[in-house]
C-alpha cells in the first residue's frame, strides 16, 4: 500500500492531463489534500503521471469527483500551476460538452480550446505606456535627461498619449528608459500595462464613419432581440439579405451590451477576418480594449490576445472559430454573435470536430446570454430550427440598407455563350462584354471561381488510352499549376496531400503529348490579361486565392489596394464570396457556377446556392441611378440552387431544399455521425470497418439507420485507405445515446485510425 493515506484526502478531483491526451479519455481522478482544498474546476495543476510519477500540467475538470474503484491506486495533486491560464468554469462544462457530443477525449478538447502559447506559458509580453499626471507638482531637482522627458511628452498631440515608454525615450533623444521610470516612481508619469494589437488592425481604427441611423426593420430587430431578455439565453437567427445592415445591428447590440457593463463575443468565418470588420468594429469604439483572435496571428500575439480575454480586460473579443472559447470570466459575457452563421469554416476538421457556432449556442446556455446568428444563406439547421422547431427567434431584414439595390443577377447558359463564339475561353461574351463596359465606366469587378491552379485535369487526349493523371496517394485528379520560372512552365500538385510533381511532358501509357484541361483561377488570370490591355499588367488585376494569399497580412493589402481603387479586377476563390463590402464593384462575374453541384455529398445544392448569393451580393453597394450586375456562367442554367440564388429568394431555396431532405431524411430531420476509419494497408482498413460495424450493430436501436461499412466518396486520401460507417438517428439525443454506448463499449476509439464527426458538415 502506497503512503496514500500518511495525508488526509480532502476530496477528489478529476484532472484532464495534457500528456496521454487520447488515453484518458474522461481524464483522471486525484486525491486533493487539505491545503488544496478550495481548488476550483479551470485550475491548472501538477500531477504525477505514469510510473515514474512525473509531474505533469492538467486542468481540474471537476471537483468533489467519485474517487472509483480504484482508491489505494490514487495519487495526489502536487501543487497548483500557473494562475495566468486559469479556465472559466463555465468553459470546463462546455468543455466536458464538447467532449460528449463529439465523441472526444477531454485532454484533446482542452489542446483544441487553449492556444497552445498559453499552455506553454509564453510570449507574452506587456507594453508599458506613460502619460503625465494632471494635477502633479514638479519638483525642483529633475535631471536634464527627466526634464528632456516631460518636454517631449507635453509636445506630443494629445491622440499620441499616452505613449509606449519605449517610443518616449526614443523621441526625447535617451538610450534608456530609465529616467523615464524614475519619474514614474517619483509620481510625475502614471504607467499604463497593455498588451499589444496585432498592427494590421490597430491601423484600421482610425476611420470611424459616424453610425447611420438605424432603418425601422433595423430597429425592429434590435428590439426584439432586448425583449427577450438581455440576462438569459435566447437564441435568435437573423435572416438580412446581403448589404441589409446585419452588421450595423451587432454593432448596436454590442453597444448596449457594453452599457450594461457586460463583455460580448463576435465571431466571424476565418476568411472574412479582414481590416473591413476589425476596422468597423475598432472605428466604432475608440475608446474600448478589443481582443482579436484568429489564425493569423502569431503564438505570442495570441496569447497576449487570449490573456486580455481571461482578466477581462477586453470587452468586444472577436474572432474566428476558437474565439468562442475566449476566456471570458463567468458572469461577464452578456452576447454572442456568430456572423454568417452558415459559413463551412465554423467546423473544425480535426478532433474535436466541433461546429463553432452550436457551440456557440451552447455557450450562451451556460452563460445566460443572447446568442445571435446572422446570415444572408442561414444554414437549413437554422432556419429549420427557427422556423419549424421553433428554438430560435427568426427576425428579418428584407431589404437592403437605404439607398442600395439588389443587382440584376443574370444566369447565362454557357453552352450557349460556347456556340457563340467558339474557341477555348473561360468567360463568355456576356461576361466578358459586362467587364468590358465595368472597366470603360472606371467600376470595379468582382470574379468568382472557386478553383484554385490552372488545370484541374491533366489527361491523355487520345479517346482510345483515357490516362487521366492521379495523386499517387489519393483518389483525386492532379491539379496543372503554372509558374513560367519552371522549366515545364509549371507543376503539378495534389489539393488534399499537397504532394508535387513535374508536369509529365507525355502519357505514360501511351507516350502522347498531354492535355491540360478544366478550370482554374490561374488560367482565367491569364486570359483576362490576354484580352484586356488595362489588366495587362501591375497591379491592376489582383488574384486572391489560398495560393496567392498565404497570410492575414498578405490578405489585408491585396483588399487594401481593391479598396483603393488601384485593384480594378479582384479574381479569386471563395475567398471573395464573403464579407466585402467595396462600393466602387458594379460588377459581379462567376465564372463557373456549378463547380460544387456534382459533388456526391448532399449538401453540394445548398453550397452552390450559398456561394453564388453571397458573391452575387458584393455589388450593389453604392447608391446612385445605375443598377449593378452579376452575371453567373453556368452548364447547369435552370439548376433551382443557381436559379433562386439569382432571384435572391432563400425562403423559397429553403423550403425547396428542405422538403427534398426531409423526403430523403437527411439532416436537419435527422441527425449524422459519421466514423471514418482509415489506414495505409486496404485489407487491415476494411478489417477496422468490418469491426467497428459489428461493434456498433448491437448498440443501434431500430430508429437509428446504420449505413456501412462502405468506402468513402474520397476512398484514398494521403496514401490511407478510408471507410466509413454512417449513424442517422431521428433526434441528437438518440444519436448521443448510440454513441455513449458505443464509447463505453469500446468500439469508440478515436484517433489516427478513427475519426468520428458529429453533425458532418463536409461527407467526402
Ligand atoms: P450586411 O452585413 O447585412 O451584408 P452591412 O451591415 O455590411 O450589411 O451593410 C451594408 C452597407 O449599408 C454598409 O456600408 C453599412 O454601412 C450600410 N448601412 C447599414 N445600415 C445602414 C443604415 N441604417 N443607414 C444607412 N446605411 C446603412
Ligand atoms: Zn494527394
Amino acid at each position: 500500500m502506497p503512503d496514500l493515506f500518511a495525508q488526509p484526502v480532502a476530496s477528489y478531483a478529476r484532472v484532464a492531463v495534457e500528456r496521454g491526451i487520447d488515453r484518458y479519455p474522461d481524464g483522471l481522478v486525484y486525491a486533493v489534500a487539505n491545503d488544496l482544498a478550495d481548488l476550483v474546476a479551470g485550475e491548472r495543476v501538477m500531477v504525477p503521471l505514469g510510473r515514474g510519477d512525473r509531474a505533469t500540467a492538467g486542468y481540474v475538470i471537476e471537483v468533489d469527483a467519485e474517487p472509483g474503484r480504484h482508491v489505494s491506486a490514487v495519487k495526489f495533486v502536487q501543487r497548483r500551476d500557473d494562475a495566468a491560464s486559469r479556465l472559466p468554469p463555465q468553459l470546463v462544462t462546455l468543455a466536458r460538452w464538447i467532449s460528449q457530443y463529439y465523441a472526444t477525449p477531454i485532454g484533446v478538447t482542452l489542446a483544441a480550446m487553449l492556444p497552445a502559447a498559453v499552455k506553454r506559458s509564453v510570449g507574452l509580453v506587456r507594453r508599458v505606456f506613460v502619460d503625465r499626471v494632471a494635477d502633479a507638482e514638479e519638483p525642483p531637482r529633475l535631471s536634464p535627461q527627466q526634464r528632456a522627458v516631460l518636454a517631449t511628452l507635453d509636445g506630443l498631440p494629445a491622440d499620441r498619449r499616452p505613449i509606449e515608454i519605449k517610443s518616449l525615450a526614443a523621441e526625447a533623444g535617451l538610450r534608456s528608459v530609465s529616467p523615464i521610470r524614475r519619474l514614474a516612481q517619483r509620481g510625475l508619469l502614471t504607467t499604463i500595462q497593455r498588451t499589444g494589437v496585432d498592427a494590421a488592425w490597430a491601423d484600421h481604427a482610425v476611420d470611424a464613419a459616424p453610425p447611420p441611423t438605424l432603418t425601422a426593420a433595423q430597429r425592429q430587430v434590435i428590439d426584439a432581440i432586448d425583449a427577450a431578455g438581455t440576462d438569459a439565453f435566447s437564441a435568435h437567427l437573423l435572416y438580412g439579405v446581403t448589404g441589409a445592415g446585419k452588421t450595423e445591428v451587432y454593432l448596436r447590440l454590442i453597444e448596449r451590451t457594453l452599457a450594461r457593463g457586460k463583455s460580448a463575443l463576435l465571431l466571424v468565418p476565418e476568411i472574412s477576418l479582414t481590416p473591413q470588420t476589425g476596422g468597423r468594429l475598432l472605428g466604432r469604439f475608440p475608446d474600448v480594449t478589443v481582443a482579436i483572435l484568429h489564425s493569423g496571428l502569431t503564438a505570442a500575439q495570441r496569447h497576449q490576445q487570449w490573456t486580455l480575454a481571461a482578466h477581462g480586460a477586453a470587452s468586444i473579443v472577436v474572432g474566428a472559430r476558437s474565439a468562442v472559447f475566449a476566456p471570458v470570466p463567468d458572469g461577464t459575457l452578456g452576447l454572442i454573435v456568430v456572423d454568417e452563421e452558415h459559413d463551412g469554416s465554423y467546423k473544425q476538421d480535426q478532433a474535436p470536430r466541433y461546429h463553432g457556432r452550436d457551440v456557440a449556442l451552447r455557450r450562451g446556455q451556460l452563460a445566460g446570454c443572447p446568442v445571435v446568428l446572422g446570415s444572408a444563406t442561414p444554414a437549413l439547421e437554422s432556419w429549420h430550427n427557427a422556423t419549424m422547431r421553433k428554438t430560435a427567434q427568426l427576425h428579418r431584414l428584407d431589404d437592403r440598407a437605404p439607398g442600395l439595390r439588389l443587382p440584376r443577377v443574370e444566369v447565362v447558359d454557357l453552352a450557349a455563350e460556347r456556340r457563340m463564339r467558339p474557341g477555348k475561353h473561360l468567360l463568355g461574351p456576356t461576361l466578358e462584354d459586362a467587364l468590358r463596359d465595368t472597366l470603360d465606366a472606371g467600376a470595379q469587378a468582382l470574379l468568382l471561381l472557386n478553383r484554385r491552379g490552372y488545370a484541374n485535369y491533366i489527361a491523355c487526349p487520345s479517346s482510345g488510352c483515357g490516362w487521366v493523371m492521379h495523386c499517387e496517394g489519393c483518389d483525386v485528379c492532379m491539379v496543372y499549376h503554372r509558374d513560367r520560372r519552371l522549366p515545364a512552365g509549371g507543376f503539378v500538385r495534389c489539393h488534399h496531400c499537397q504532394r508535387e510533381q513535374r508536369l509529365p511532358r507525355a502519357c505514360p501509357d501511351c507516350g502522347r503529348g498531354i492535355a491540360t484541361l478544366g478550370l482554374g483561377t490561374q488560367r482565367v488570370e491569364e486570359e483576362l490579361r490576354a484580352k484586356f490591355p488595362v489588366l495587362a499588367e501591375g497591379d491592376t488585376l489582383a488574384r486572391l486565392d489560398s495560393d496567392t494569399v498565404r497570410s492575414a497580412r498578405g490578405l489585408h493589402d491585396v483588399l487594401e489596394r481593391f479598396g483603393a481603387g488601384i485593384v480594378r479586377v479582384l479574381l479569386g476563390t471563395q475567398m471573395i464570396a464573403k464579407g466585402l463590402d467595396y462600393p466602387g464593384v458594379r460588377l459581379v462575374g462567376v465564372v463557373n457556377a456549378d463547380t460544387a453541384i456534382n459533388l456526391p455529398d448532399f449538401r453540394a445544392t445548398e453550397r452552390t446556392f450559398q456561394l453564388v448569393s453571397q458573391v452575387t451580393g458584393r455589388c450593389g453597394r453604392a447608391e446612385g441611378p445605375r443598377r449593378d450586375r452579376a452575371i453567373v456562367q453556368s452548364f447547369h442554367p435552370d439548376n433551382h440552387a443557381i436559379q433562386m440564388a439569382a432571384a435572391h429568394d432563400y425562403p423559397a431555396f429553403a423550403a425547396a431544399e428542405l422538403e427534398d431532405r426531409r423526403l430523403c431524411g437527411l439532416p436537419p430531420f435527422t441527425r449524422m455521425a459519421r466514423i471514418v476509419v482509415r489506414h495505409r494497408d486496404h485489407p487491415r482498413c476494411v478489417a477496422l470497418a468490418h469491426a467497428l460495424a459489428e461493434g456498433l450493430t448491437p448498440l443501434v436501436p431500430p430508429s437509428v439507420r446504420m449505413d456501412g461499412p462502405a468506402p468513402c466518396p474520397i476512398p484514398r486520401l494521403s496514401d490511407h485507405h478510408r471507410q466509413e460507417v454512417q449513424l442517422i438517428a431521428p433526434s441528437a439525443a438518440e444519436l448521443q445515446r448510440v454513441l455513449a454506448a458505443a464509447r463505453n463499449a469500446g468500439v469508440l476509439t478515436p484517433g489516427a485510425e478513427m475519426a468520428i464527426d458529429v453533425d458532418p458538415v463536409a461527407v467526402l
